[in-house]
């Protein structure tokens, strides 16, 4: 549990507003450890197999989509979930394969959940002020899609534990993980520590 791993990367975007400091100081200060870390330019063909790495990912983003549009009173560009996920995965292999990213493991008790909600929501017009993607970048689906591109919100983390082992399979070789221990880590998890 006090091992948990997370996926985060962040994006061209992020690496160009030269963020990538801000970034990390906040999976930093609270209490997460960084035990591996490569900047990259991805190719397209590993953006569609990391964002397909879960089977049910097209089929889901499409009708989360497809509802966020009605929830607006918006009309979808399409009723078919599969069609609207082939025009996101074709922005998103651009906006992705762009320039290079910076992709990195984070671990800690809780480590997933954590993140995602340092992150903030996927949109950033609406992710809660406090966050990554609410601090720092003003972005909307209504934009976005207007100029027919991804949503440009900095950062991508996993979402689920299980997503999380799939990431860092595709994007880490195991001897890229380093073990290692930070003096925090007993404040943090030992039981014994007692503050006397
Ligand atoms: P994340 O985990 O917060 O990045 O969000 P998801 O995994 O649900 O979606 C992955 C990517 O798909 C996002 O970063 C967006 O680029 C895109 N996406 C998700 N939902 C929508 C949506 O409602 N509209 C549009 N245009 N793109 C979306
Ligand atoms: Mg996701």
């Amino acid at each position: 549990m006090k091992n948990e791993k997370t996926l985060v990367m962040i994006k061209p975007d992020g690496i160009q507003r030269s963020l990538m400091g801000e970034i990390i100081k906040r999976f930093e200060r609270v209490g997460l450890k960084m035990v591996a870390a490569k900047m990259i330019v991805p190719t397209t063909e590993q953006i569609e197999k990391h964002y397909t790495l879960d089977p049910e990912w097209r089929r889901v983003t499409g009708e989360k989509t497809i509802k966020g549009y009605k929830d607006k009173g918006l009309e979808p560009p399409s009723e078919d979930p599969l069609e609207i996920t082939a025009i996101i995965l074709k922005n998103l292999k651009n906006y992705m394969s762009s320039g290079p990213v910076l992709a990195m493991i984070w671990q800690g008790v809780h480590s997933v959940k954590i993140v995602r909600k340092l992150v903030g929501g996927t949109e950033p017009f609406t992710s809660d002020v406090g966050t990554i993607r609410g601090d720092y970048v003003i972005d909307s689906y209504q934009l976005s899609d207007q100029d027919n591109r991804s949503i440009r919100n900095l950062v991508h983390a996993s979402g689920s534990v299980e997503e999380a082992n799939m990431e860092i399979e595709h994007w880490f070789k195991p001897e890229e993980i380093i073990d290692y221990r930070v003096v925090q880590e007993q404040v943090l998890y030992d039981p014994t520590v007692s503050g006397k």
